[in-house]
């Protein structure tokens, strides 16, 4: 195993050093329960056939079936996998979810496909790992370039091979497919939530407060956009091909409708335009971005954004990680030593798995809730976990990050010890 594994693995060794968890319970969280390999063909439009490698790691399921997005990305691998499925364990245990961790990815540039070769890819996704998933086994959700429409295709795959309908199979499906209301925009408004607590503890207002968000996909444009309503002044965004920076302030939504519009859409589900076409506002680079001199610097784009090389550069006061992983190990414990606060992804984006808890709920009673019901009981959820988490840190005076890793590990420990470690079993 290589290193961002091992990096992810550093921040559970610092949460081992504070609480007392037995030796057995150390070990049982540093391997993934189950990893499987499958290869897709694909019949592409011009007739070839293509092979793409997929993945699925259920990391641990001590707390309940596994859940965890999949990724559609070139840079897919068993490492990354891992690491998103290692951190899927510990955010649904901060949470205080009944699940444990999981992720699954293709490697491939969905961008590259056309709308009927990403149909056949996620189906065949499906095909190769229906007997690994499942309503009570592992609950699949979107990720990065996965989308409701590309859970749709998949939820429906997994009923014409079960010959049931079980939508409490994948999470993040579209509202006329027994979705929830309130999904897609769950993790910005998770984020926002965790955000408007720890500036509302250190007095801060929202309308003093300038904010730079990298990746402007699903979850930094939502909580871009609600950051927005909340009062507080979005200055910089970037996607992949770079950014823009106004000190007068942003709007997401005319931007994300510009980005939509202005040019013709691949496939319709993915968008060739880019934020840093928005030619009056002044261009930078996504290195540019994250070197702001900004209150709130937001990760959303990717793991290993702010590595030893940059995190000295970073002038924000506050990291808000949505993305899982974008600040690596050694960063954190420069960030740490800057007096730069990392609110960490493991609540921070928790939000996405929040609300994927709360469809799962929905589809095994059938009873649809309003938005507004959604957004309440994720409100209720994240800000609990959030005071918890900040007063273990004032408390043991340790990072946002070490607190909610003792936080979420303490109760994943606390469940695999019911089932007895050597302490149990070995009689006096
Ligand atoms: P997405 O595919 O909708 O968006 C990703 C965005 O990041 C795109 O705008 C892309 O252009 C941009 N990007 C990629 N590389 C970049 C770079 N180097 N600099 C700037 N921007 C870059 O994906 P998403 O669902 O919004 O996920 C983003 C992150 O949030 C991922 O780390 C994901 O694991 C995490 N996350 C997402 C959810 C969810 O519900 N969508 C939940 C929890 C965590």
């Amino acid at each position: 195993m290589n290193t961002l594994f091992l990096d992810a693995q550093t921040h559970l060794e610092t949460a081992f050093s504070y609480i007392d968890v037995s030796e057995d319970i150390q070990k049982r969280l540093k391997y993934p329960k189950k990893t499987t390999l499958v290869s897709i063909p694909v019949r592409m439009d011009d007739g070839r056939l293509e092979v793409f490698e997929g993945y699925r790691v259920q990391f641990d399921n001590t707390r309940g079936p596994t859940k965890g997005g999949i990724r559609f990305h070139p840079s897919v691998d068993l490492d990354e996998v891992t690491s998103l499925s290692f951190w899927m364990t510990i955010k649904c245990a901060v949470a205080g979810l009944p699940f444990g961790g999981a992720k699954g990815g293709i490697t491939v540039d969905p961008k590259t496909l056309s709308r009927l070769e990403l149909e056949r890819l996620s189906r065949g996704y499906i095909r190769a790992l229906a007997d690994v998933i499942g309503p009570n086994r592992d609950i699949p959700a979107p990720d990065v370039n996965t989308n409701s429409t590309i859970m749709g295709w998949m939820a429906e795959e997994y009923f014409e091979i079960i010959r049931e309908q079980r939508p409490d199979v994948i999470t993040g499906k579209p509202i006329h497919l027994n979705g929830s209301s309130g999904r897609e925009s769950a993790t910005g408004q998770g984020a926002l939530y965790t955000l408007m607590h720890w500036v509302e503890s250190q007095n801060i207002k929202p309308e003093n407060t300038r904010i730079a968000v990298q990746g402007f996909g699903n979850a930094g444009f939502h909580f871009a956009r609600l950051a927005k309503q909340a009062g507080f002044k979005i200055v910089a965004l970037s996607d992949s091909r770079g950014g823009i920076y106004s000190e007068d302030g942003l709007d997401p939504e005319r931007i994300m409708h510009h980005k939509k519009t202005r040019h013709e859409l691949k496939a319709m589900l993915y968008c060739d335009a880019s934020v840093c076409e928005e030619a009056k506002y002044e261009q930078i680079s996504n290195a540019d971005l994250l070197e702001q001199d900004v209150d709130v610097l937001v990760l959303a784009a990717l793991e290993n954004q702010i590595t030893e090389k940059n995190a000295n550069a970073i002038k924000a006061k506050i990291v808000l990680e949505i993305a899982n992983g974008p600040v690596s190990a050694d960063a954190d414990d420069i960030l740490f030593n800057n007096n730069i606060t990392v609110l960490p992804d493991v609540l921070v984006n928790a939000g996405g798995v929040i609300v994927s808890y709360l469809e799962w709920m929905q589809n095994k009673t059938g009873l649809y809730w309003e938005e507004s019901e959604v957004n309440e009981r994720l409100k209720l959820r994240i800000v609990k976990e959030a005071e918890t988490i900040f007063s273990l840190a004032r408390d043991k005076a340790v990072s946002l990050r070490t607190s909610a890793y003792i936080h979420g590990v303490a109760r994943i420990a606390g469940a695999i010890k019911e089932k007895g470690t050597r302490e149990y079993f070995q009689e006096e």
